[in-house]
Formats: structure tokens, C-alpha cells, sequence
């Protein structure tokens, strides 16, 4: 008898038999290659696993596949291996992790087509000199070449990080090796594909979600054929098959956009270690505010630390300045002061750039009457107010609805905005600077496609502008007329429940920050805040990002929170709050019978207690050691899929979680 066992893209972790399809040859049978099947009542996609002799079930029961997809595997040993170490690690399973790791049209069963040699990029830029810093780093990257060292190159922005990528890689290719770069998704523009595209003659691939699945598909066919030599994409690009990859770079290494928080919930950059060292490369990860994750690592010896501690080529470091909004009055969000700072910015005709994490008009309508506000239904979340066109607009499960012009609970026309968003900045500002062309990049205004670059050309006719907008704006672009940046609000960061929050604080405003005077041109950052005094605000202002690392590392140390720490998450969500407390209760209880070392918290309400009409319970596992907390897992696991009765609520496991 022949069996098929095959991993399928479902939640199960286990595999799956079936008989081969009729009259098929054994020897096309090989490991790697996909095979449509039959599964309940629909039709799956799976990839073959092995092939046994028998199977647990009994011949009756087993089903026939349908087709025999591929006749060579579809995925390399190298990706194989790659993905059966996460599915284990991140308790997923295997044919989620296959399903993950393939372009949507090779899920979907389409046969690759044949690589294609595309014009290859012109490389007709020359090389920049490098300083003293950037030569110590390529120097020693280039000496890992053929074996696996982790390198963390911490350089502020404008340092000349991309610089030195470019000159690792360049080296790379001079050795017939591959490299693969991962970038965050706001980060992969056509200016950075492009810069890679100019400075090498070979062929340049970029995967990422602006693309057709006929065009990812192509460019995941030419790295596996080896002949594409350059791959730039985001966070599943890790998975791309590449026959003579020789460097792995993650730039912005401490973005969270790496960590992919559905399904299958791995991160990137850790998958990207993982991968250099089972395939003997070096890999570099790259940022001016380094996770610290990575500053540990660091620590602990287990990263080679590389930094660039200056600006390339001569920019100098912007200042800052403190606005305390407590004894500064304030115009529809904006700070006498800083208005006063823009008006001289402008009139020496420079551009000047705003920083608000919150689009829409307002984030709540409320009612002056009753005290009414706008929240939504399904979530416990205020919709927010837009203007442009004018709705109530839920940010987390997408709700929508038609302002109300009458209060909906006292009836009266009572209802105002409160608080500020961009399109109520975008608004004030036309106001106080007519004759200034304001630009807003934010999610909304930039939905239509190309809507991006045409706001971004107009930042680059290099005159007086005023720029505004959320954290998209704040990474990677490099706009050299911009001399004053403005953060309007940043206090959330220093109160929030989520222990990451500081951190990521201070990673978004070194960003924001880092846009102010990249070039000849000196720049200042003006920073309102309630709170001037608090400590890590103090400390990331006067000594920089490197001493507020360390000063929330030992912070973490003493709490005993990540990275000091591993952390898993198991998150229900059910109709009835009582039904997912009472499931992760009991998860609770098997923890503490199983494992004394590791301490199981909660259950507690998420943040956001109720999302999408369902409430969400968390149960957080914290371990010294994983190796012990993996352990657990898998007998939590066990236990659940045992059990015949399906479960009341809807659950999911997240290990090394980035929000808590
Ligand atoms: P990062 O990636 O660290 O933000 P980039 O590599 O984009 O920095 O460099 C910032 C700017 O400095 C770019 O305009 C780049 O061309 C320039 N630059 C980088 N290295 C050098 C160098 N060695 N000499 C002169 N200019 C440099
Ligand atoms: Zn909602
Ligand atoms: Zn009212």
C-alpha cells in the first residue's frame, strides 16, 4: 500500500494520509511537491510530507487525493527545514507554515512559470567613499562570509547603514552568492527599490504587497532559479527559496511589522537568525533604536555589535526642545511656541514636518449636553470622526456609519469633536498658514494607488511646505528641506498598560526625529508634552537612544519582562466573556499542576476587552528558560486536540509576543 502523508493548511497540527491518485507513478512521488486532496467539503492544497507503507486509519476510511500538482518539490530542503524549525518552535502547523512560505498563486495550486532574466538593474551609480565607521562594519561582514555570525549595526539615522549593506552585498555578489534584505512594509518604496536597482548590474527582485500575485510570483520563481541576485521584500520574503544565498539583512530590525499576527505567528528577524545559522551566512541587523532583544544579544555576546555612530556626510544631529503643554496655551493643537517655530522655519524657506499618530478628524464625537460620546458597538473603542468624507469610522473592526446630526441618546445638536486628528490639523493649519502648501500623508489620504508618490513629489519640488501626517511619514523617507520637526502628542507611550509601549515610544520618536536636517541644513525637534520631567523622556532627549535602552533594560531586568524572560500568550475570544475566562482558567490549571517554573497569569482582559462583538481573555506564560516553557506547550496542545468536544471559544496561541 502507498499512503500519502501530507501537511495541510489547517489549524490541525498533524499530518494527514491519502491514497495516491490512480495509475501514478511511485517514483513521482517525491517529497516537497503539492498535492490537491479533499478535506470536508472543501478541496486543500497540501504538500507531501512522506510516503509510508501504512497509515494509523483503516483502508476504508482513507480518502484519494485528487491531483498530483508539482513533479519537483516546490520548496527547497533549505526552506523545508526552515519551516518545519518554526512550525515546531511557534506551534503551528506544518501546512499553515508551507501555505505561509509560497506565494498566494502557488497556495492557490498554479504551476510556476519559467524564470525569466529581466533586465537587470543599470548599476550606474558609483560607490561613496565609506568613513571610518562604515569600513570597520563591511570589513568585518564581509569577513563572515560562508559561516554564520549575527551582526546588530546600530546606526542613527542618516548614518549610512543602507551604504553599508550595499558594499556587504556588493561583495556577496563578486562571490556568485545571493542576499536577501527584509524591510518593514512602510519602508520598501519605490526609492529604496530603486537605489538597489541603480547600484547594481544584476537583477533586482522586490516582493512586497503593492504587487500583482502574477508579478511575487515571478519574482519568487527567479530567486529560486538563482537568476535573480538580489531579493527586497517584507516579512515573508525570509521564506524565498535561494540556492546560493550568502547574507541575510534586516533593516529596521526593531520593527514590529516583522512579527505577523495572524495564523501563523512568527517573526521575521528571528526566523532570519535562524536561517543564517543553519546555513552557515552572516546576517546583519540593522537600526538607529535597536530592539532590545537585540542590545541583549548584544550583551550576551551572541551578536558581533558594529555602530555608526555619526552622520554620513557631515549632517550633524538635530536638537530638541521641550514644550510643556501644562503653561503653554494651546491653538487647536498647537502650541504658541511652535507656531512661532514654524513661521521662522518657513520663512527661511525651509520645510517643516508634523507628527500625530492619530488620523480622521477626531478620535470622538462627543455631546456637550450628556455627555454622549461616539463609541462603537463592537469594540470598546470610540469610532472616530472624519471629515473627508464625513463618517464615524471604527479603527479596529472597521465599522462605519453616517455622522449623526442629532446627539443618539438626548436628541439635541449638541454633538462637537473633540481631541485632534490629521484632518482637523490639516484644517487649522490652511487656516494659520494660507499661503504654505500642507501636505497630509496618512492611511487615508494615500489609499488610491500611486496617491503615495504624488505627495511624496511634492515634498521633493524642495519648497516651503508643511508636512503632516502619522508614523508613515516617520520612517525612511529622506526629505533634505525639512529642518523642524513637530511631535504633537507622544505621552501615551509613557502610561501604557503594554510594557512595550516605552520602548516603542522612543523607537518611533528617534524616527520622527531622525527626519529633521539629513543634510548641510541643521535641524530641531519640538516635543509637546504634559509630562517634561519623566525620566525616560529625560534620559532619551539628553543622552540619547543608547543610554534610554539601557536604562528600560534594566527596568525589564528587575521586572523580570522580555527579553530577560520568555513569554507566551494563549488569547480566547468568545461571545460570552464567561466562556473564554473559564477555558483559559482551566489552561491555568494545568500549568500550575505541570510546571512550577513557569508562571501562568490571568486570565485577564485584553486591552481592548471587547473587539468585533467578542470578548478577549488573555492567559499570559512566563519562563525563565524556554526550553521548559516550549515543553509546556506542547503538553497544552496535546491535551486541547485530545479532547472530541470542540471548544466554546475561539483561541490562539502567541509565542514571543510583541503586544501584551
Ligand atoms: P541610513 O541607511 O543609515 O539612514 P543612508 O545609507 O541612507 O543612511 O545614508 C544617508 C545619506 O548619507 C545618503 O544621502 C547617503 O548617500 C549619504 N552617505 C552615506 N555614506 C556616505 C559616505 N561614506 N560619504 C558621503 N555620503 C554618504
Ligand atoms: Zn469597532
Ligand atoms: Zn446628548
Amino acid at each position: 500500500m502507498t499512503i500519502l502523508r501530507l501537511a495541510l493548511p489547517t489549524p490541525l497540527r498533524r499530518l494527514f494520509d491519502y491514497l495516491p491518485p490512480q495509475q501514478i507513478d511511485p517514483a513521482a512521488l517525491l517529497p516537497g511537491i503539492r498535492v490537491q486532496v479533499p478535506f470536508q467539503r472543501r478541496t486543500l492544497i497540501g504538500v507531501l510530507v512522506s510516503v509510508e507503507k501504512s497509515s494509523s486509519l483503516p483502508y476504508e476510511k482513507l480518502k484519494r487525493a485528487d491531483l498530483i500538482i508539482d513533479d519537483v518539490p516546490i520548496l527547497t530542503s533549505e526552506i523545508d527545514k526552515l519551516c518545519l524549525w518554526a512550525s515546531d518552535y511557534y506551534h503551528c502547523s506544518l501546512g499553515e507554515v508551507y501555505a505561509s512560505a509560497m506565494p498566494t498563486q502557488l497556495r492557490k495550486g498554479i504551476l510556476p512559470p519559467e524564470p525569466v532574466v529581466e533586465k537587470a538593474g543599470d548599476g550606474e551609480t558609483a560607490a561613496l567613499s565609506l568613513n571610518s565607521h562604515q569600513q570597520l562594519a563591511v570589513e568585518a561582514i564581509c569577513a563572515a562570509h560562508g559561516h554564520f555570525q549575527a551582526f546588530l549595526l546600530e546606526g542613527v539615522t542618516g548614518s549610512g547603514k543602507t551604504e553599508v549593506y550595499l558594499r556587504a552585498i556588493d561583495d556577496m555578489l563578486s562571490r556568485g552568492k545571493q542576499a536577501l534584505v527584509l524591510v518593514p512594509e512602510i519602508s520598501l518604496t519605490p526609492q529604496t527599490i530603486a537605489r538597489f536597482k541603480r547600484r547594481f548590474s544584476v537583477q533586482v527582485v522586490a516582493l512586497h504587497s503593492g504587487l500583482s500575485e502574477k508579478q511575487r510570483l515571478q519574482g519568487w520563481v527567479d530567486a529560486k532559479s538563482g537568476t535573480a541576485k538580489i531579493v527586497i521584500g517584507t516579512r515573508s520574503a525570509i521564506f524565498t527559496s535561494m540556492p546560493q544565498l550568502g547574507l541575510i539583512i534586516v533593516d529596521e530590525e526593531h520593527d514590529q511589522s516583522f512579527k505577523q499576527q495572524d495564523r501563523f505567528r512568527y517573526h521575521a528577524r528571528d526566523l532570519a537568525i535562524m536561517r543564517a545559522s543553519m546555513n552557515q551566512m552572516p546576517v546583519v541587523l540593522g537600526s538607529a533604536t535597536p530592539s532590545l532583544e537585540s542590545l541583549l544579544n548584544v550583551e550576551r555576546q551572541r551578536y558581533t555589535y558594529l555602530d555608526l555612530p555619526e552622520r554620513a556626510g557631515g549632517a550633524s544631529m538635530p536638537a530638541y526642545e521641550m514644550i510643556d503643554l501644562k503653561s503653554s496655551p494651546v491653538t487647536d493643537g498647537l502650541s504658541d511656541k511652535m507656531i512661532a517655530m514654524m513661521r521662522s522655519h518657513l520663512a527661511q524657506g525651509n520645510q517643516v514636518m508634523l507628527f500625530i499618530n492619530r488620523r480622521g478628524f477626531a478620535p470622538v464625537l462627543y455631546c456637550t449636553q450628556c455627555a454622549w460620546t461616539s463609541e462603537c458597538k463592537r469594540c470598546d473603542a470610540r469610532m472616530v470622526y472624519h471629515n473627508k468624507p464625513p463618517r464615524l469610522h471604527c479603527h479596529h473592526c472597521d465599522a462605519r456609519k453616517a455622522v449623526p446630526v442629532r446627539c443618539e441618546q438626548c436628541q439635541q445638536a449638541s454633538l462637537e469633536p473633540i481631541g485632534i486628528g490629521t484632518q482637523r490639523l490639516e484644517e487649522n493649519l490652511t487656516t494659520l498658514f494660507p499661503e504654505i502648501p500642507i501636505i497630509r500623508v496618512d492611511r487615508d489620504s494615500t489609499r488610491r494607488k500611486g496617491s503615495m508618490q504624488k505627495l511624496l513629489d511634492q515634498v521633493h519640488e524642495q519648497k516651503p511646505a508643511i508636512l503632516l501626517g502619522t508614523q508613515m511619514l516617520a520612517k525612511g523617507h529622506h526629505f533634505p528641506q525639512v529642518t523642524l520637526v513637530g511631535i504633537i502628542d507622544i505621552d501615551g507611550g509613557l502610561f501604557s498598560a503594554d510594557f512595550r509601549a516605552a520602548e516603542q515610544m522612543g523607537q518611533l520618536l528617534m524616527q520622527v526625529s531622525g527626519r529633521a536636517g539629513r543634510e548641510e541644513k541643521a535641524g530641531t525637534v519640538m516635543l509637546q508634552t504634559h509630562h517634561p520631567d519623566h525620566p525616560l523622556l529625560q534620559t532619551l532627549i539628553q543622552h540619547g537612544y543608547q543610554a534610554f535602552a539601557r536604562q528600560l533594560l534594566v527596568e525589564r531586568h528587575q521586572a523580570m519582562l522580555p527579553p530577560y524572560s520568555h513569554f507566551a500568550i494563549f488569547r480566547a475570544e468568545a461571545h460570552a466573556e464567561k466562556k473564554a475566562v473559564d477555558f483559559l482558567a482551566m489552561i491555568k490549571e494545568w500549568c500550575d499542576k505541570q510546571d512550577d517554573t513557569i508562571s501562568a497569569l490571568g486570565p485577564v482582559p485584553a486591552l481592548m476587552q471587547k473587539r468585533k462583538g467578542m470578548h478577549c481573555q488573555h492567559l499570559l506564560l512566563r519562563a525563565d528558560r524556554r526550553g521548559n516553557l516550549q515543553q509546556l506547550i506542547k503538553n497544552i496542545l496535546d491535551k486541547l486536540e485530545a479532547s472530541t468536544a470542540s471548544q466554546p471559544v475561539k483561541w490562539v496561541l502567541d509565542v514571543d509576543p510583541v503586544e501584551v
